[in-house]
């Protein structure tokens, strides 16, 4: 039986975890991790965290984050991950959607009356700062909440189908959805990423992405620590310290999303580029002009990975050899069957678009509290449906053209809005080019396109929509272009076009 509890060596001295430290960084074997997260739970199981409990973890990426979150799932609770950023709302809408027993917040977050505090009292969640003090990793109970008298519980032992981690959808298309992930979702994802890139112990990974988002907790952590690989956990992604923590550390992959790739393709490159095996983007679509800039930046294969949260992150990703990628695809099922699948549950011609539809020991069970999404979510075969909209090329590699809930549907015709954004990315003077739907009076729906320019360049819409005019049909010519100085993203560095679109309709008003 396969758990997070037993997924990677107890007695490796090879290094796990590497912090990056202005003086000295810190070096943690697997052997120290291990032993680390065994006292942990330990620390857990006496405050009374138990079975099913959830425990709310709002730290940065950090030693302490990682041996918080898999003591958690060893002890048989559900870790929760939380952006650390997060305003008071948002911490309340989290923390009460999962009743969590326990907030863990940095140190000195108490004192300060945090809003991740704030938001814990008002539940009664309890409350308790984490920090490594050199020695070990504190856990500093500072409020009880939920459990006063629960104190001196046993240590548990995880079973592969417990809940180990719950994570909220990142809201693209409407309010984020709970996904509770079982120890076997997860670690069926670790060994699917594992073989996909063929993870050794020879591989050090620097994590740019947050791990309270699947990408970074599954691709940037868990699957190169089940590989027995070197994890580098810099707080955050900071384009001017990447190539110095990268080459240091000795690293030799990365995975991130495109925004992050983009910025890095705008950071003045090392005078000596390291040997990177590859490339890994995922989570939002990579246009082909980022691809081959990249490549050619990098001069590293830029494997397209696709992923999502009820997945416990990747389904499909261009395989190795590196010969074997595509750009403009997001590859194979990666130990996940994948169909396209029309309305009725049927599959349709190769070639043909319908909605992208997954099976697989790595998707959640359902939803939770939410009967309504769980209804329609699985075919009868169970298949889950991503609400993705794509197709299968000649050799069974997936386009995505859209999510169904995104495209816009003018006066009956279908347009997707991620065709038009790799269309205007071509324009010399275009940094950044996201389309959405705005309402019409006479289509019910047309396009409009939020671009960002390069520094230094101008250009005019009626010479972008000339460009767009010598490139696809009539009808998906925007009804207006905006120009703005920064496109609106999430934390995690997703685009969501309602939010751009929002932001963009304002400026009209
Ligand atoms: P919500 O489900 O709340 O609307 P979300 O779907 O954005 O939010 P996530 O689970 O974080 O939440 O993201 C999964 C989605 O991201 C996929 O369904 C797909 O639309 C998109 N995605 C992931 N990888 C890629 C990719 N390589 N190219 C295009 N889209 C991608
Ligand atoms: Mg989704």
């Amino acid at each position: 039986m396969t758990t997070l509890a037993n997924s990677f060596s107890a007695a490796s001295t090879a290094p796990a975890i590497i912090v990056p430290n202005k003086d000295r960084p810190l070096v943690v074997s697997y052997q120290n991790l291990y032993r680390e997260v065994t006292r942990f739970q330990e620390k857990l199981a006496k405050v009374g965290i138990k079975a099913e409990a959830a425990v709310s973890i709002a730290l940065p990426n950090s030693y302490e984050f990682i041996v918080a979150f898999l003591a958690a799932s060893w002890q048989r609770a559900i870790a929760a991950p939380l952006n650390s950023a997060y305003k008071q709302d948002e911490f309340e809408f989290y923390i009460d959607d999962l009743k969590s027993a326990l907030a863990i917040v940095p140190r000195g977050d108490f004192g300060k009356d945090s809003p991740a505090v704030r938001a814990a009292r008002k539940y009664q969640a309890a409350i308790a700062e984490c920090y490594w003090n050199g020695d070990e990793i504190v856990l500093d109970v500072r409020e009880d909440g939920k459990l006063r008298n629960q104190g001196d519980r046993a240590v548990e032992t995880a079973t592969s189908d417990d809940i180990a981690l719950v994570l909220h959808t990142s809201g693209t298309t409407g309010r984020p959805k709970a996904v509770p992930l079982s120890h076997k979702n997860l670690t069926r994802t670790m060994k699917n990423i594992q073989s996909t890139y063929q993870l050794s112990s020879k591989d050090r990974t620097l994590l740019v992405m947050p791990l309270f988002h699947v990408h970074g907790l599954l691709a940037g952590l868990l699957a190169p620590l089940l590989s027995g690989g070197s994890v580098i956990v810099p707080p955050k992604f900071s384009a001017g310290e990447f190539w110095d923590q990268f080459i240091t550390h000795k690293a030799n992959w990365y995975t991130s999303v495109p925004t992050i790739h983009q910025i890095l393709l705008r950071t003045p490159l090392p005078t000596k580029l390291p040997k990177i095996r590859f490339i890994r983007s995922c989570s939002s679509p990579l246009s082909p002009k980022v691809f081959y800039d990249l490549e050619k930046a990098f001069q590293a294969p830029v494997l397209e990975a696709y992923a999502m949260t009820e997945a416990a992150h990747q389904m499909a990703s261009n395989p190795l050899p590196p010969e074997k990628r595509k750009p403009g695809t997001v590859g194979i099922g990666q130990g996940v069957e994948i169909k396209i699948l029309d309305q009725e549950g049927q599959e349709v011609p190769q070639g043909s678009e319908a909605e992208i539809c997954i099976r697989g020991e790595n998707v959640t069970k359902g939803y939770l509290n939410n009967p309504e999404a769980n209804r329609t979510s699985f075919t009868k075969e169970g298949f889950f449906r991503t609400g993705d909209q794509g197709k299968k090329d000649a050799d069974g590699y997936i386009v995505i053209t859209g999510r169904i809930k995104e495209l816009i549907n003018k006066g009956g015709e279908k347009i997707s809005p991620i065709e038009l954004d790799n269309v205007i990315a071509h324009h010399p003077a275009v940094a950044e080019a996201v389309s959405f739907a705005v309402d019409d009076e006479l289509y019910g729906q047309d396009v409009g396109v939020a671009v960002v320019l390069k520094e230094g360049q101008t250009t005019s819409e009626e010479e972008l929509k000339n460009f767009m005019r010598s490139k696809v049909a009539k009808f998906k010519i925007p009804r207006k272009i905006y120009f703005t100085d920064v496109m609106p993203k999430t934390a995690t560095g997703k685009i969501q076009r309602r939010m751009v679109a929002q932001a963009m309709l304002k400026k009209d008003e």
